[in-house]
């Protein structure tokens, strides 16, 4: 198995799951009451957040507090994380090529367990549907993996899929972090909620 990611080709998504239909551009979800869905939390088009993986996305802070030691991120608090969503919008920019071709975008999420400290760093970009720099993140020394992040460009209307992929979650259960996927409709999430916190290598951990 090779270690990127790969989407679904070229080949047309037939939709058969009408729960899936982003009817009105938000999705509530019905599992969480105090669930809320932020109207501007990632300047690219319709950056609206979808419940994935059954147990729903929502951004929310990192928050440190004096003497304690900072926390992992999870994936909520990634998808609210300012540097990460300034990286979550470089990269869906550079998802569109000037001739009208669109790739696959994306990078890493690194915390440093010191300072709670949050960055990021931009993969070399994939192609139509598939991002295979994603799994080999540039190491940082001091700095863990805790997420990926990463771009669907292809537009729902010409019948491709833009949730995520059965590989990208294979890829978030095996290398052990959250994921996040832009789409023309927001932000999904894949993978474990949070990276395992006795796993303290700067890459994936596992
Ligand atoms: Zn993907």
């Amino acid at each position: 198995m090779s270690q990127g990611i790969h989407g679904y080709g070229i080949r047309p998504y037939v939709r058969c799951d009408s729960d899936s239909e982003p009817s009105n551009g938000v999705r509530q979800d019905h599992e969480r009451p105090d669930a809320t869905v932020p109207t501007t939390p990632i300047n690219h088009p319709a950056a609206i957040l979808y419940p994935s993986e059954g147990s729903g996305l929502v951004a929310k802070p990192y928050v440190l507090r004096r003497g304690v030691p900072p926390p992992m991120p999870d994936v909520g608090q990634l998808a609210g994380n300012a540097a990460v969503q300034d990286a979550i919008a470089r990269a869906w920019a550079a998802s569109f090529l000037p001739n009208g071709a669109v790739i696959e975008q994306g990078g890493w999420v690194y915390w440093n367990p010191k300072s709670g400290d949050i960055q990021t760093r931009l993969a070399t970009g994939g192609d139509q549907s598939s991002l295979e720099a994603l799994g080999n993140p540039e190491l940082i020394p001091g700095w863990i993996v805790v997420g990926t992040f990463h771009t669907h460009p292809n537009p729902l209307s010409a019948g491709f899929k833009i949730e995520p992929s059965s590989s990208d979650r294979w890829f978030g259960f095996l290398r052990g972090v959250p994921g996040l996927v832009a789409t023309e409709y927001g932000l999904y999430s894949f993978g474990p909620p949070t990276r395992p916190g006795d796993k303290w290598q700067p890459g994936f951990p596992h």
